[in-house]
């Protein structure tokens, strides 16, 4: 059975690669370079790929420069503030961006013959995308699945899972060396600053969470 994972090189996403590659006979990672504040991002994916052994396609989707208002997108943009036409929501939000990334992630599956779909969208700790959330992609998959008289399911291990609990999933599956040492998540683009938890500036709202996560799984598993 084939696997396709939606891979971004970020904690979440190698987690799933490596609980993939504990489970099923074939995997692939499929990276969406959209334009990110930086390169980074698509440098660590690649290499976590290689370093699993499994093909890494990267697709180019430069639309979401014309569609701009993320300041995931925008340098110039303060990462922290609220998003400026959504202020309930973060500014790193990028509208529709899982709809598009999925929706293209299902076509590729399609071609490569994989019935499965794995991605790292999470509900847990951090709320501020609504398109994280369960009730969003059941839907989606049903549509894409009629749309295209497919049987692909989209697999979401993480979902109701915290970050302290992640790092503890990839403890359990033997990856916890490569999610630290490689995956990326910094949305300042440092991978420079190498902390217990892995490399990030330690002061953007993805460094705050993803050191928050990794105290908490350090305390758990000390007590
Ligand atoms: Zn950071």
């Amino acid at each position: 059975m084939k696997a396709l994972i939606v891979f971004s090189g970020g904690q979440d996403s190698t987690t799933c690669l490596g609980w993939a590659k504990n489970r099923f006979d074939s995997v692939e990672t499929l990276t969406f370079d959209y334009g990110q504040r930086h390169d980074i991002e698509i440098i660590q994916a690649k290499k976590i790929a290689s370093i699993f052994g499994v093909k890494n396609q990267i697709f180019n989707i430069n639309i979401f420069k014309e569609l701009q208002n993320s300041a995931l997108l925008d340098k110039t943009s303060d990462i922290n503030a609220p998003h400026k036409n959504k202020p309930n929501l973060p500014a790193s939000y990028v509208p529709n961006r899982n709809a598009m990334f999925f929706t293209i992630a299902h076509a590729y599956a399609q071609k490569i013959g994989a019935s499965k779909i794995i991605t790292g969208i999470n509900q847990t700790d951090y709320s501020g995308y609504p398109d994280c959330r369960e009730e969003f992609i059941k839907p989606l998959e049903l549509a894409l699945n009629i749309g295209s008289e497919s049987k692909i399911n989209f697999i979401y291990p993480l979902i109701h899972l915290t970050k302290a609990e992640t790092f503890k999933l990839a403890k359990n599956e033997g990856i916890l060396d490569i999610v630290i040492n490689e995956s990326h998540t910094c949305y300042n683009g440092d991978h420079q600053s190498f902390h217990s938890w892995g490399y990030g500036c330690g002061k953007c709202q993805a460094c705050k969470l993803r050191e928050h996560g990794w105290n908490k799984y350090k305390q758990s598993n000390s007590n």
